[in-house]
């Protein structure tokens, strides 16, 4: 092998591993930037928050029609619920105020479409969409 040949060689072969580590890199930012999409997930809040229940009362029961006392559909029986905050921005969801179930139109508890079951909502996002 000439010294001519040996080096086409070595360029097939860069030619070959470079897009494998720019598709590496990419790899890396986009995961990166995913971890700081979600750092909420992976962070310890910065503060927590007991939201006593309102449909309830904080008794953790209510009556259905039949007059019976069931488990709160909102609080499922415990009566209140813990908030984490997350974000300096974060507030209580308006619509759920923090509970993050309210009950539909149908009469049927379901998750807060406002903050998604979470009971906060970044301020600093409504904001800036507008
Ligand atoms: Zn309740
Ligand atoms: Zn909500």
């Amino acid at each position: 092998m000439t010294a001519k040949q040996r080096r086409r060689n070595a360029f097939r072969n860069a030619a070959y591993v470079a897009p494998v580590f720019l598709l590496a890199a990419v790899a890396v930012i986009m995961q990166y930037r995913w971890v700081q999409r979600n750092r909420y997930k992976f962070a310890s809040p910065t503060r927590t928050q007991i939201i006593r229940c309102d449909y309830c009362g904080g008794s953790g029961e209510v009556r259905t029609p039949e007059g019976k006392l069931g488990p709160c559909p909102i609080c499922f029986g415990s009566g209140s619920r813990i908030v984490r905050r997350y974000y300096e921005e974060d507030r209580l969801c308006p619509v759920c105020g923090g509970m993050g179930r309210i009950i539909g139109t149908n009469g049927r508890a379901i998750t807060c479409p406002r903050c998604g079951g979470r009971g906060m909502i970044r301020s600093s996002i409504t904001k800036r969409k507008r």
